[in-house]
């Protein structure tokens, strides 16, 4: 070989050589981290879905429970599970929002999407008497029917609950003698009613609320009281929703300074209040560490795990 070719050669392996310690050295800086809960079916990522899930990527979000909240977008959960095989899994669920929409064929259609191994859970479905969007009779109604679906077919349940929490508690213990795992998801709800969740084996999912919640006893005392084991805990963004407003005022100072450039810059260069993206789920996990004066790593290692194991992810 002549020398310049040779020389050549050597400078390509350089190259990447320098690209190979880059990514190592992206490697180290990034947490590994599950999405346990994206609405990446609405239609705000109709036109850069690809480039929202390369950015979660690139951020260290490794997997995404993309949820179904409707027949429509539990089917189209379950096609981009298709599109994003080992990176994207799918819930299928009638959110109690839609619960006046519940028709008779609903069952057979849901118990048909989940079935697919790549659909992980039943939901969201639940309650919300906050909003009120269904009645609460046919919500409940509704939450039984697809309880029974989750029992029948030992999926997790995720579930949305507001202002329900006795009410959900009785229908769950209707079926306790068979119930899955239990994921209750983007928690809101008080310290007394995260104890009795956490009692019964429930996981708690926590997403960018936390930086909204100035209650005494919500989510933030529930993180700083460390009545949640990291066993029992999720990370989600919940995304569009549950921006995680970092500069939110009432955030404690020693938590905004656990924020990290580089989860900063995910979350102010891609996320807004009306678009929230799973590459803001690194921020949110150093917070939720903060809050629990645990390392970012160990939160986000934990319930990494716990999301494999609670959804059998691959
Ligand atoms: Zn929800």
């Amino acid at each position: 070989m002549a020398a310049s070719a040779e020389s050549k050669v050597e400078t390509e392996n350089v190259k990447t050589t320098d690209k190979f310690l880059l990514r190592m050295q992206e490697c180290y800086e990034n947490y590994i981290v599950i999405d346990s809960g994206a609405n990446l079916t609405n239609k705000k990522y109709g036109r850069d879905l690809e480039s929202v899930i390369q950015r979660a990527k690139d951020a260290g979000v490794m997997k995404i429970v993309v949820t179904g909240a409707s027949l429509r977008s539990s089917k189209e959960a379950l096609r981009l599970t298709r599109l994003y095989p080992g990176v994207i899994y799918s819930t299928a669920g009638i959110h109690p929002h839609d619960a006046k929409s519940w028709t008779e064929g609903y069952l057979d259609d849901l118990r048909e999407i989940a079935l697919n191994p790549e659909c992980v859970a039943i939901g969201e479905c639940g309650l919300d008497y906050n909003r009120d969007f269904s009645p609460a009779e046919i919500q409940r109604e509704v939450l039984q029917k697809q309880v029974a679906l989750a029992c029948e077919l030992q999926k997790p349940l995720f579930i949305h609950e507001r202002e329900a929490h006795k009410d959900l508690l009785d229908i769950l213990e209707k079926f306790r003698e068979n119930l899955p795992t239990v994921v209750m998801h983007c928690f809101t709800g008080s310290l007394e009613q995260a104890e009795k969740y956490i009692n019964m084996g429930i996981y708690i999912g926590i997403t960018g609320y936390l930086c909204k919640d100035k209650s005494d006893t919500g989510v933030r005392k529930i993180l700083e009281s460390g009545l949640i084991p990291l066993e029992q805990l999720l990370v989600e963004t919940d995304s569009p929703f549950m921006y995680p407003n970092t500069r939110a005022s009432k955030l404690p100072t020693h938590v905004k300074e656990a924020l990290t450039d580089r989860s900063l810059m995910f979350l102010q260069r891609y996320c807004t209040f009306q678009r929230n993206e799973p590459c803001s789920l690194p921020a949110i996990v150093e917070m939720i560490a903060a809050f629990m004066k645990k390392r970012p790593e160990e939160v986000a290692l934990a319930t990494a795990f716990n999301s494999m194991k609670v959804f059998g992810l691959t």
